[in-house]
């Protein structure tokens, strides 16, 4: 049996999309809202993202001309407007990952609500009224949520990993991310003897590299995902700007943001590669 290929536009043979969740200090402060710890190291390390990492990675940007897609939570938007001036000037998408990085299976569906329309609020007083697409926060979703972002007219999620192309969930765009292709779950570090250390640049990318290959042939999508206070550093950054920089001059892939690649799902595939909320497990099984 041979199932239906992913078509790209152009006769390309896949398609890639770079994402930056802009996250700074926020999951930090999000995480101990309660009782914040008097304690500085996990905070400075995150603070370094808005202070150099998110330039550098614009800078990278810039010299390889790609257009990224940055998902922002509202505080980020409150205290460093410029940088996130600096990404919207540069022409990248710019996309909601609510108010202070809130976790949606943590929250009521009014508090849902209210850190959304918050941090589209925040985004907003800094870079103008747009339609901005939707990454929730540490890749969680709830049948909720995606009632709330339909209602408030948000034209796609990027939060899933059903297929490795775009498809419908629950009558959004989806355009899915993987944990593969996450730079946290390589580098993520943050002192205290918890976790493993992080791994060579060389070996991460490596293992981006593989996975590109394997989506090409399937003719998927290229979703890889950094972050500003991770990847900013020095030779996390060389290692991607190489590996960018071959993909960029692959002729066999459509380069888009996840806005660009919304559309074209909406446009191209209305009828097809559909799922919902029916499916096995979220009905009660
Ligand atoms: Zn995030």
């Amino acid at each position: 049996m041979t199932k239906t290929t992913y078509a790209w536009p152009d006769g390309k043979r896949c398609a890639a999309v770079f994402s930056i969740d802009f996250d700074g200090q926020t999951p930090y402060l999000w995480r101990s809202r309660h009782n914040r710890p008097d304690t500085l190291g996990e905070l400075e390390q995150r603070a370094f993202g808005p202070r150099e990492g998110i330039y550098r990675i614009l800078g990278m940007l810039s010299d390889l001309d790609i257009r990224a897609s940055f998902f922002i939570p509202g505080v980020i938007a409150e205290h460093y407007p410029e940088a996130v001036e600096a990404i919207a000037q540069a022409g990248h998408e710019i996309g909601l990952h609510g108010y202070l990085h809130e976790r949606v299976d943590e929250l009521t569906e009014e508090q849902v609500e209210e850190s959304i329309l918050r941090g589209k609020a925040a985004l907003e007083k800094v870079i103008g009224p747009r339609t901005m697409g939707f990454r929730s926060p540490s890749w969680e979703m709830t049948p909720d949520t995606f009632e709330l972002i339909k209602r408030h007219g948000i034209p796609y999620d990027s939060s899933l990993m059903g297929y490795d192309h775009p498809y419908w969930f629950e009558d959004l765009p989806e355009i899915p991310v993987q944990w593969l292709l996450d730079d946290a779950i390589f580098y993520r570090y943050t002192g205290g003897g918890a976790g493993n250390p992080p791994l060579n640049p060389r070996t991460v990318i490596d293992t981006w590299e593989q996975e590109f290959e394997g989506i090409k042939r399937f003719g998927g999508l290229f979703l890889l995902t950094v972050h500003d206070w991770i990847s900013g550093r020095g030779s996390r950054l060389i290692a991607l700007e190489g590996l960018l920089s071959r993909l960029k001059n692959d002729p066999e892939v459509w380069w888009a943001t996840c806005g660009e690649i919304a559309e074209y799902h909406a446009r191209q595939y209305a009828g097809q590669f559909r799922e919902s909320l029916g499916g096995l497990g979220h009905d009660g099984l």
